[in-house]
Parts: C-alpha cells; structure tokens; sequence
C-alpha cells in the first residue's frame, strides 16, 4: 500500500545514518536523543493523521501516476480543490502538532518541479519531467518523508555567487558521464535530518554565467559527503536535559527543527537532477515554490498555529475570571480577525490558481494572494502574540517550574499562590504552552520562514497590472468627454 503507518516511518528513520551534530556534539541515533526525537514523533503524528478515515479526505490523494491512494504530502494538484485541501492539510497538521509538520517544504517544492520540468522539456526536449515522474512514483510507493531545501547561506548578500566564495549557494562543481558533483550549503533545512530524502532547488534566480547554480535534484538522507548542522538554542537545552518532558511548553513535538545542510563533493546521479543549467527557468522554479509555500507554510500552517494560541489565550481568560471583560473580548477578537484574513487570503490563492504552464496539467495557488496571506501572517501573527501576552500577564514569563508543585517543602506555597479561578496545576500548564509560542522562536520564525516581507513586497508590485490601473484611473477622470 503507498500510504505507510507512522511506525513504518519509524522504522525507517531508526535505520538513517546522516552525519548530524548538534550542540558541538555528533548524534548517532535520531530515535534516541530528545531534540531529533521530537521530530521524529511529529513526523510520525502526520502518518497518524493520514491514516485517520475522518481525515482522509484532507490528508490523502488520488495520485495523477499510479491512480493510487497517497499521502497528499506527495501530491500535485490537479486542480483548484486539490489547492484548497493542500492548506487544509496545512492548518490540520499545525492545529494537531504546534510545530512543523515536516512534510511540507519539500512537497510545496513537488508541484513546482512538475510544472517547470514539463515546461524545460517542452522547449529544450530534455527529459527532466519523465525523470521527475519516476522520482515522484518512487517517493509516492515508498510514502518517503521528503524535505526541501532553497535557501543558500549566500554570505555577502550584495554580491552574486561567483563575486564571492563561490560555495556561498549549492552549485555544480563537476560534469560527469553518470551525474553531477556538487558543492556549497543550504540553510536553515525543517527536519531534513529525520526525511528520507532532500530536495534542492536554486535558491537565486541565474544569469548567464552562472549556469553552474541552475541546479535541482533530490537526494538521500546521508549521501555521502553530506554533514548536517543542527539548529542549537534555549529549547533545545531545555529538551536535551529536561527530567521530564511533559512540564515542556509542547511536550511531544517541541519547536520547529532545521539544520544546516553542507554538500561537500556530494555525487547526485543524473536520474536525480531535474534541472542543470538552464538558467532561464530558476525564476520560474523560486516564484512556483514560493507562491505555494507562502499559501500553506506562510498562510495556512500559521493559521492552525494562531486557533492553538487564541485557544490558549482563551482559556487563560476564563481561569483569571476575565473572559466577559469588555477589552479581553475586543482582543481576542482582533486575534481572530487577524488569523481569519490569513486563512481568507490562503483560501482565496486557492480558488483563483490556475494550471501553470496551462497544459502541464499542474495546477498553482494565486501569486498575489499567496504573497498576501504569508505578508498578513508576518504582521498577523506577531500581533496575536503580543494580545496573547497581553492577556495572560506576566506569569507567562515569570512562572516557575510546575515540578514545584510536587517539591514537598514549597508545593502548598506554589498551589496557594498560583491557582487562579483554576488550579495552579491547570493554569501553569496552559501558561508553559502559551510561553512557547508567545517568548520563544515562533515570532521570527514565522517571519523570515517562506521569506520575510520584502520578498513578498517585491512580488506584489512586480506582477501588479498598473498599466491597466493607471488606464482606468485616466479614462474615469478624463470622461466627460472628448
Ligand atoms: C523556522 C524556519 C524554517 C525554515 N525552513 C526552511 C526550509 O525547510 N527550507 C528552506 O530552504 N528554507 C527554510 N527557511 C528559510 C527561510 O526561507 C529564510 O529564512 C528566509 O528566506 C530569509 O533568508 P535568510 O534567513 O537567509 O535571511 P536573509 O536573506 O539574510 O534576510 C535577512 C534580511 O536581509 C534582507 N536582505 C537579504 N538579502 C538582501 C539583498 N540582497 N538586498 C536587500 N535586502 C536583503 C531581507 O529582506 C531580510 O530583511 C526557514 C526559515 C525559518 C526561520
């Protein structure tokens, strides 16, 4: 069957060896430290939630190639409903995991590849979308946890590629009969470390000169002369030493988990590059990815994160007594204004996307409302978190540790003077949760993840029709006549 159970994924990853380290030290079992175990189990939760019958219409697909039943994290969309469900995926997953679902840059990076590979053969008769194809039906039987990777580390941002150390964006460093040598790094890769395979894309649009980065393929977990750097900060310290896991903010699936990813000498098969050279198509290749990862990881995703803190929000409310106080109603409700233009803007990208290339027979979401949602999120969300701080006062930073509800020489003290309407036990749980999104990674996060503003700023005014404003405007001002 090509939809696998959460403990075939399971094992699956006990059995990948990718060169990890994290916190100056090499990790050898993903299955047993506490941090990439985290990932692990949220991964798995998406299998659960695939296997799920009140979800399967949501979580699965009918695929275009084989007919069969899939997870839609292996989908193309075939048309706009495909869209639509693509972000009701999205906002599922983060509403039931409070973190990423690691399935979703590398699938938000499958509909692009289609699309752009069908469309270099079309013009150029080269065979990148029949290698696709068959990647993408291996990927589909295997039900393969597949990342995605686009962001170089790019050094000097004010210089190009070759202006620099040219290993500054993932690129070709040698031609061979059999593939393709491949040097440089991607940054900032969401669970590659625990994914069966990585897909790379360019991450700058080529000019001629710098074929050598029009480069796309896809690899396995642990190529050799792969090394993968984890993400290091307060949480994972936290999660690396904590006693006990259920007194973390989110306990089972913890913060969004990324790496670094260093390519060095990395030999990639022809049957796995789907693009090499042609630089006239990485535009194409950035602006299809991005307009459906700003839908879904901009937009949607988000979304299911902001119902988790306007929940939390919520019940904090009611156990201060304060849920009916006329400013706590105005704030909750300007939080759930802002996350309902978000999903609004999600859904519209949907319903107005259109097959691209028109027959490629792949469908895309809307450019400027996937740039809208993701650029509503990034001033949306910081602001829900800010009301949600608001709301739940300072005890969202200043609490103490739950554990000393069970410190016998304190835990009267602790139960006395933190129990609000609530119990203590019962309100410092739901304040540990709302710590984690409101005092920790998720702001920046959600920003600079799928791109920080300016990206979407510079879509929106590129592919503006002023021409077509500008006419309007003169017509109406200029008709009382000739
Ligand atoms: C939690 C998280 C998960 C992510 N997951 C993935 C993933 O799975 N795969 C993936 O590929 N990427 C991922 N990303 C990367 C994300 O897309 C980037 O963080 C984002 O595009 C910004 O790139 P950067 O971090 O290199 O910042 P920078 O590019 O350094 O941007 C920082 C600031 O500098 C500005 N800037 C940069 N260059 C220029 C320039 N030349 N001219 C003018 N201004 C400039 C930007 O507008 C921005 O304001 C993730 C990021 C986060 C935070």
């Amino acid at each position: 069957m090509a939809i696998k159970t959460a403990d075939e994924y399971r094992e699956r990853v006990a059995k990948l060896t990718p060169r990890l380290f994290m916190g100056g030290k090499r990790i050898e079992r993903l299955t047993e430290h506490p941090v990439t175990k985290g990932v692990i189990e949220a991964t798995a939760r998406v299998y659960e939630l695939t296997m799920d019958p009140q979800y399967a219409d949501i979580m699965t697909a009918r695929s275009h190639l084989t007919g069969q039943k899939i997870s839609r994290a292996l989908h193309i969309h075939q048309d706009n409903q495909d869209i639509e469900k693509r972000l009701q995926m999205a906002r599922l997953s983060s509403q039931k995991l409070g973190t990423c679902n690691y399935r979703c840059p590398g699938n938000e990076m499958l509909p692009a590849l289609a699309a752009t590979t069908w469309e270099i053969d079309q013009d150029k008769g080269t065979e990148y979308h029949q290698r696709f194809n068959e990647y993408l039906k291996y990927a589909q039987e295997n039900d393969l946890v597949v990342s995605g990777s686009v962001t170089d580390t790019k050094g000097d941002r004010s210089k190009r590629p070759l202006d620099q150390d040219p290993d500054s964006y993932v690129h070709v460093v040698e031609k061979r009969s059999d593939g393709v040598i491949v040097n440089g790094a991607k940054q900032h890769a969401t669970g590659a470390y625990a994914a069966d395979e990585t897909l790379v894309l360019p991450g700058l649009s080529c000019r001629e000169g710098e074929e050598d980065y029009a480069l796309a393929f896809v690899i396995p977990n642990g190529t050799e002369g792969m090394t993968y750097v984890a993400q290091y900060n307060p949480f994972s310290v936290e999660r690396e030493f904590a006693e006990d896991i259920r007194l973390i903010g989110n306990p089972l699936y913890g913060q969004r988990e990324t790496c670094l990813i260093v390519f060095d000498h990395v030999f990639v098969p022809w049957e796995r590059v789907f693009m090499c050279g042609e630089i006239e198509y990485t535009q194409r290749f950035i602006t299809r990815f991005a307009k459906t990862h700003r839908m879904n990881c901009g937009g949607a995703c988000k979304v299911g994160f902001m119902d988790l803190i306007i929940g939390a929000a919520q019940l904090i409310a009611e156990y201060h007594g304060l849920s009916r106080v006329s400013h706590i109603v105005q704030k909750i409700t300007r939080m759930i204004q802002l996350n309902n233009t978000s999903l609004a803007c999600a859904i519209a990208a949907a319903h107005m996307g259109r097959e691209e290339p028109p027959g490629s027979g792949v469908f895309m979401p809307d450019e400027a409302m996937s740039n809208i949602a993701k650029l509503n999120t990034n001033d949306g969300f910081w602001e829900v978190m800010a009301l949600a701080g608001d709301i739940a006062g300072g005890i969202a930073v200043t609490m103490p540790s739950e554990k000393e509800l069970e410190n016998p020489e304190i835990k009267e003290y602790v139960a006395k003077y933190l129990r609000s309407k609530a119990p203590a036990e019962k309100r410092m749980r739901m304040m540990r949760f709302l710590q984690n999104w409101v005092a920790g990674l998720h702001g920046v996060g959600t920003y600079q993840g799928s791109g920080p503003s300016q990206n979407q700023m510079m879509v929106l005014y590129r592919i503006a029709d002023l021409e077509q404003m500008k006419k309007m405007a003169e017509e109406l001002a200029t008709s009382y006549g000739a």
